[in-house]
């Protein structure tokens, strides 16, 4: 059956004396215009007025259910969407079925008061601007919502745009104006599409076009957004897009028309650069779109107006739009997105900074001389309060990218679905541990969940003890493991630094293995047997105090001491020696777990070991609060001695979700190869620069995990804090985030999240040769 033929045909009368039996209510009828529907104004005789629409006889009833879900959902969060009237049974919608046996669904809708967009008289730029704003509370409210019917193939969908332009794109007639619609499409195709692999998707109303923009009669504001017949699962920025290709149309400006609508949309719910990057082409698409679909559709129904209805004007504004580069577009819509700065900024993020002050504990601190007050992330970009961008080479949490949509969206999802704990049996736990282990050698096969990377540590302790029996534990100099009690007293780092009250008796500290400034160097060919030494002294120690040793807790890479990668065989010779004593082996993988490193995906892989007990935090949700322990079945055996081991979060389902995502965007964006050859360039890099900069005594790591380490004097390598700070600040001033770390803060620590890329890479190196220069004493 043709389309047309499934479309509603009913009389007027047939109509009503329905509305009388199904709704209790009599009145009158007037036709409204519907591309696929047949709706009507209804007026009730007690003078109230409400929408009737009979559905296109091919609607899947999913997709009305879906509709009166979502306006239930929306109608908490915005007063502009229409309410539905129920039956006189209480049912959101009603079936009738003409008289050739097919059946449509009927519902009633309150009739929003108001004009049309396309019959305002006074449609301005204000108006406009407040459009963007009603949007965008739309999409607020439709976060998080879906349906499965909404996951369809609708030729409105922009998602398929592209697809639907060339498919009808012959249907148009006139030579030019195919032409035109062909050549535009084909801009989108090479400038907006590549950039939309990661735009968020989410249900969306889908056609706010300036029919179903209701405003009030006098003042520029909207009072509703009707007809959410073409909702779909699509790009969240389509929204803004659709509504601008209708709000520009005849516009003489149609880019401040844009831009005022986008600034609207943008102030209520903030879109991501690359969202923002997207607006103008998809803005455009939608042109196409409608200009192909009328085209095709004029072809079934001729006489219909209301399918021509947009494409007159439409027909003038196009060419317009393609006489201007689509770097403009782009342009207004980023300037209508960027938040005013300077003073009100500076005074707000003082303002912050001063609540901050007032009751939070006054041991946290602040990054930089001028605290970074953020407000928006998206993989390797972060957003400051005054809307500037800044490369961020420094944090590795989110080390797929911040706010990476896969993974949000996994949170989200699983966190709507069921948020519970490790009690019940439910597929996540099951499945992102299998996923995790399946990441390790053999033995390492059983994972405990925790919520950070400390947690993680004090069970792995508690691991330690219940396999061994025993308490001693060495660490090594300069190391941090949480801040926990248990964990100060294993972190040379907090208990032999400020405030510390060094190291219990338990607790052995065995020599950082630097081979820059150490006591044995990189030019000392037994320097590792040495470092080894001195893990193999405080098991001597200990078995001479007639105890024995419980643990070796370290970094497979020393981060807080420095970005230090530990020499080829000094872990084998420590292992062994831990082992023959009856110990365990924990290594903390938290800083170089999950690939940064490029070759290989956890650490100790370079060092042909296999831990005892493995500890992963920071990278492995992405920001969300996750962490783990993976050991061998025999020590989560021992551990297994009657107390239960519970942690309310550790393992909770979205946490999981957030796992398992995490695991798959590394796999499926080939993260791990990319950190290899993004560090390799970086590491020509800087070695570049240590020829020409004598105060880069030492540049180290590998992929995405380097130190620079700064000093004073190459040849007495005397650490320099002074110019890391200031090479650090003067970084951020040119936009770029890193750290400084180690004992004496003198190293610049660059350890980016993974999609750092190649262009970053070369933008780091030039501000680094800048900010060297300029701090040149
Ligand atoms: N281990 C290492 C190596 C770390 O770097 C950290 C955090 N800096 C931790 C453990 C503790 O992690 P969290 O703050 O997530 O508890």
């Amino acid at each position: 059956m043709s389309q047309l033929e499934l479309t509603p045909n009913f009389e007027p009368d047939e109509l009503l004396a329905f509305v009388q039996s199904t709704y209790g209510l009599s009145g009158a009828l007037e036709a409204l215009p519907s591309e696929r529907d047949q709706n009507f104004r209804l007026t009730v005789d007690d003078g109230r007025r409400f929408v009737l629409k009979v559905a296109h006889g091919g609607e899947a009833p999913g997709v009305i259910e879906a509709q009166h879900q979502a306006l239930a959902q929306i109608a908490e969060s915005t007063r502009v969407v229409p309410s539905v009237l129920t039956t006189v049974d209480g049912r959101p919608t009603a079936m009738l079925t003409s008289t050739e046996g097919l059946p449509h669904l009927v519902r009633i809708v309150s009739w929003v008061e108001g004009t049309p967009l396309a019959s305002a008289p006074h449609a301005g730029l204000a108006l406009v601007n407040d459009l963007g704003r009603s949007l965008a509370q739309l999409d607020a409210g439709l976060a998080g919502f879906d349906h499965p019917a909404l996951r369809r193939g609708l030729d409105w969908d922009l998602t398929v745009g592209l697809e639907v332009v060339d498919r009808y794109a012959p249907a148009i007639a006139d030579d030019e104006h195919r032409s035109q619609v062909q050549g535009m499409a084909r801009r989108v195709r090479r400038q907006t599409w590549p950039g939309l692999q990661r735009a968020r998707r989410q249900v969306i109303h889908g056609d706010a076009n300036d029919h179903n923009v209701i405003v009030h009669p006098t003042e520029p504001r909207v009072v509703g957004l009707i007809d959410f017949g073409d909702m779909v699962h699509s790009w969240l920025v389509g929204d803004v897009a659709i509504a601008a290709a209708y709000a520009v149309l005849d516009a003489s400006e149609p880019l401040d028309v844009l831009a005022a609508l986008v600034a609207g949309y943008h102030e209520e719910m903030p879109l991501r650069a690359d969202e923002l990057d997207a607006v103008y082409g998809l803005m455009c698409l939608r042109l196409c779109v409608s200009a192909v679909m009328a085209a095709q559709q004029a072809q079934q129904r001729p006489d219909d107006p209301y399918l021509q209805v947009s494409q007159a004007p439409l027909r003038r504004t196009l060419p317009k739009l393609l006489e201007r580069p689509d770097g403009l577009g782009r342009q207004a819509v980023r300037d209508a997105a960027a938040i005013p700065w300077s003073a009100p900024v500076l005074a707000e993020t003082s303002r912050v900074a001063q609540r901050r002050e007032a009751h939070v504990g006054s041991s946290l601190s602040l990054g930089y001389e001028r605290p970074v007050h953020l407000r928006r992330g998206f993989l390797q970009y972060l957003f400051d309060a005054d809307g500037t961008r800044l490369l961020d080479a420094y944090n590795n949490v989110p080390h797929v990218g911040h706010c990476h949509p896969a993974v949000v969206d996994a949170a989200v999802a699983q966190q709507r679905r069921l948020a519970t704990n490790t009690r019940y049996l439910c597929d996540a736990l099951p499945a992102y541990a299998e996923a995790l282990a399946a990441t390790f050698p053999e033995p390492l096969s059983v994972c405990f969940f925790l919520n950070s990377a400390t947690e993680a540590n004090e069970l792995a302790l508690r691991l330690a003890r219940a396999a061994t029996g025993q308490r001693d534990t060495i660490v090594l100099e300069a190391g941090y493991h949480g801040h926990t009690t248990s964990l100060v007293d294993c972190s040379h780092y907090k208990h032999a630094g400020p405030g510390g009250q060094g190291a219990p008796d338990w607790v052995g500290v065995a020599l950082l293995p630097d081979l820059y400034r150490g006591p044995f160097r990189a030019d000392d060919p037994a320097a590792a047997d040495h470092y080894a030494a001195s893990v193999s002294d405080h098991v001597a120690r200990i078995d001479a105090a007639g105890r024995g040793v419980c643990a070796f807790l370290a970094e497979t890479c020393p981060s807080v001491g420095g970005q230090h990668e530990l020499p080829a065989t000094y872990l084998s010779q420590v292992y062994a020696a831990v082992r023959a004593a009856g110990g365990v082996c924990i290594a903390d993988e938290v800083q170089t777990g999950f690939g940064r490193l490029g070759d290989v995906f956890y650490a100790f892989e370079h060092h042909g070991v296999v831990p005892d007990i493995v500890v992963l935090g920071k990278p492995i949700g992405n920001g969300h609060p996750l962490a783990a322990v993976v050991t061998r079945p025999e020590i989560a055996r021992a551990f297994d001695n009657g107390m239960e081991f519970f942690s309310t979060f550790g393992g909770n389902t979205v946490s999981c979700e957030v796992g398992l995502a995490v695991l798959e965007v590394l796999r499926t964006e080939g993260l791990q190869a990319h950190a290899q050859a993004v560090g390799a360039q970086l590491l020509g890099g800087l070695a570049e620069l240590a020829e020409r900069y004598p105060a880069i005594g030492d540049v180290r790591g590998r992929g995405l995990f380097l130190g620079v380490e700064l000093v004073a004097d190459r040849e007495a390598r005397t650490p320099d804090a002074a110019r890391a700070a200031a090479v650090s600040n003067a970084l951020r001033r040119a936009q770029i985030l890193i750290g400084t770390d180690g004992p004496d803060h003198n190293v610049l620590k660059i350890r980016p999240p993974m999609p750092f890329d190649k262009t970053d890479a070369a933008l780091l190196l030039t501000a680094l040769d800048e900010a060297m220069a300029a701090t040149r004493s």
